[in-house]
Order: structure tokens, then sequence, then C-alpha cells
């Protein structure tokens, strides 16, 4: 068995190689070669922590296992990350465990890898102007993965602590992008692609705000009761997600279902556009949203990548269980 441990992740897997794993798996999921288990999240009683487990295989790559883990609320005032996980791969060929490997730093890399594969699909191609909204933890792994693509000649930022934007501003400077800190009016009105990154319960974003043509990565929505965007420019836009469940029971679009001003089946697998069973975007003028739950099946794909480069380079280390 191989053991990755997380201070180990930074160094072996880059963003692209996360990009090319996530990106493979939403065709995947699409081809229906991969599925994810029900998700399982419990408040435990104890610490105030949620706690579960999320899992899945992907036959195309052999990938079987789940990543456990949650938010545990108090862990900052102990030097630790509030949010823990851990990857456990399986041999899909024996059931016996393959790898453990560290899962805080390879959440933020699919998370922000998932915003980036929409971005390459359903954003304009003359998209120049990025707008981020939410300047935490998240935040500087969505920037950097989005600018990976090679579209962005500006970064226009708000958050609720504007303080906070100085992190995004660092990150665009390094890449000689220029940043402004601007209000949700002027990032609506100038951005081409705008990312939600937030913990936000209550609309950030307005309808009137966002412009036609706009591609919108909205990816703080992962539980019942959060929400970015106001539920009028969900249905006003072209809905893409990760997995249709999530995206009505957890994801952005719960919002606009309850209002009754869209339906679940108008909402598209965004893989099938990654396999090119749809067309993505079809015209400049529309409005394209990725609403990013998060699915199991990420968390497998880089877990599984991050495992060959560290056999591959000879560092993985490996223990009989
Ligand atoms: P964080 O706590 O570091 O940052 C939270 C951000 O949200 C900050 O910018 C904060 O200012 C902002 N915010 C909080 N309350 C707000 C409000 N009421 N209005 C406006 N802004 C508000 O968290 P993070 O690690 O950056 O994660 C951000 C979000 O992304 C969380 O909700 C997290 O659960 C979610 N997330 C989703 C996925 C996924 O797969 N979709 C993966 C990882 C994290």
């Amino acid at each position: 068995m191989i053991i990755i441990p997380e201070r180990e992740i930074a160094g072996l897997i880059s963003a692209a190689d996360c990009f090319v794993a996530v990106e493979r798996v939403f065709a995947s999921m699409a081809r229906r070669s991969a599925y994810n288990f029900p998700v399982v999240r419990e408040s435990i009683g104890h610490a105030s922590a949620l706690y579960g487990f999320k899992s899945g295989f992907d036959r195309e790559n052999l990938s079987l296992g789940l990543k456990a883990g949650g938010f545990w609320p108090d862990n900052a005032e102990k030097g630790l990350t509030n949010h823990q996980s851990t990857v456990f791969l399986f041999d899909a060929d024996t059931g016996r465990c393959r790898a453990i490997v560290g899962g805080n730093m390879l959440t933020a890399l699919r998370t922000a890898a998932a915003s980036a594969v929409s971005i390459k699909y359903l954003a304009r191609a003359d998209a120049k102007v990025l707008g981020m909204i939410g300047a935490g933890h998240q935040s500087t792994f969505q920037l950097e993965a989005a600018l990976d693509q090679k579209l962005f000649e500006k970064v226009l930022g708000w958050n609720i602590e504007p303080n906070a934007l100085s992190r995004l501003e660092a990150v665009a400077l390094k890449r000689n992008i220029p940043f402004e800190r601007v209000s949700l009016d002027r990032l609506g009105a100038e951005a081409d692609v705008i990312i939600t990154i937030t913990s936000s319960f209550a609309p950030i974003l307005k309808t009137v705000q966002v412009r036609p043509g706009t591609h919108l990565a909205c990816m703080g929505t992962d539980t019942k009761g959060k929400q970015e965007v106001e539920a009028s420019l969900v249905a006003a836009a072209t809905v893409f997600t990760d997995e249709i469940g999530q995206s009505i029971a957890i994801g952005e679009a719960q919002h606009a279902i309850n209002e009754g001003l869209m339906e679940a089946d108008e909402i598209v697998e965004f893989g099938n556009v990654v396999c090119g069973n749809h067309r993505g975007r079809t015209s400049a003028d529309e409005i394209t949203l990725y609403d990013g739950t998060g699915v199991g099946l990420q968390d497998l794909a880089v877990a599984s990548a991050v495992v060959e480069l560290a056999i591959t380079r000879g560092v993985a280390t490996e223990m009989d269980l």
C-alpha cells in the first residue's frame, strides 16, 4: 500500500495535471463508465463537526475509493485547516487498499480544475476579463487554474471583506495580470467570466448585474441553503453541472428549482459537453452557468493521478497493511 502525506502533494501534482484528470472524469461520468455512490454526511455531535464520505468507481481508469472527511469549525484555533480529508484508493481487481492520500490540497486543486474545465468549454473564445467573487482559502486555487486557460488580460475582484482581496491580487500580479478591487455592479458589467467561491447563504450577485454572454462558475454552493447568485439569474442561464442530483439538492440550482423558476430537466450534465454529446454554448449572448457541487469521482481522479506520479518519480512510500 502506498502512502502520500499531505505535505508531499504540492510537490507532486500540478494544477495542469489536475485539469487533465478532472476533464477526463467528466467525460467518463457522461459515458456512464464512472458513477458516484450516495454521499454520507453527518453532524457527529462532537466538536461541532460535520463528517462523511464521498465515493465512487471509474471503470475507465479503475479508480475505486472514497474521500473521508469533513468540517471541524474549531480547527483554526489549533493551527489546523477546518476542512480535513483523506482519500483511500482500492485495487479494483482485488479490493485491497492501494493507497492513502492526503486530501486537503487535492480537494482545493480538483475544485479549481472543475471551474477551469468549465471555462475551457463554456466561456466565449474572446473572453478577456475574469471576475472573482470571494477571497477565502479556495479562491487563489480557482484563480490560478482559471488563469492557466490563457484567456484573461485583467482580473476584477470583490469580497465582503475587501482586505482579503490582497491574496487574489498577489496571484494576478505574480502572473503580470492587472487586478482591480471593484463593486459588484462593475464586476458584472465588465467580466466575461465570473467565478463565485464564497460560503454565502444569500444571493450576492444579482441578475441585473450580469451581462449577456457571461460564463459563471458557481463553486461555493455545496450545501442545502447556501446561495451565491440570484435564483432568477440561474433560471436565465443555461445551467451545466457535475451531477444533476447534487445541483438540485445542494447546488446553486436548488433555489431556482424550489422557487419554480426552472425545471430539473433543463440542467445539462457538463460531462456531455466534454465528450461532445452537447454543444455547450450556442450563442455569444447566452449566459452559461456551471454549478460546481463537487463529486467524489473528482477526488479519486486527482488522487489516482498523484499516486501514479509518485510511482513514476520513485518517491512513493510503500508499506504492508
Ligand atoms: P473560506 O472560509 O476560506 O472563505 C469563505 C469566503 O466566503 C470568504 O471570501 C468570505 O469573505 C466569503 N463569505 C462568507 N460569508 C459570506 C457572505 N455572507 N456573503 C459574502 N461572502 C461571504 O472558505 P473556502 O475554503 O474559500 O471555501 C469557499 C466555499 O467553497 C465554501 O462554501 C466551501 O464549502 C465551498 N467549496 C466547494 C467545493 C466544491 O466542490 N464545490 C469545494 C471546496 C469548497
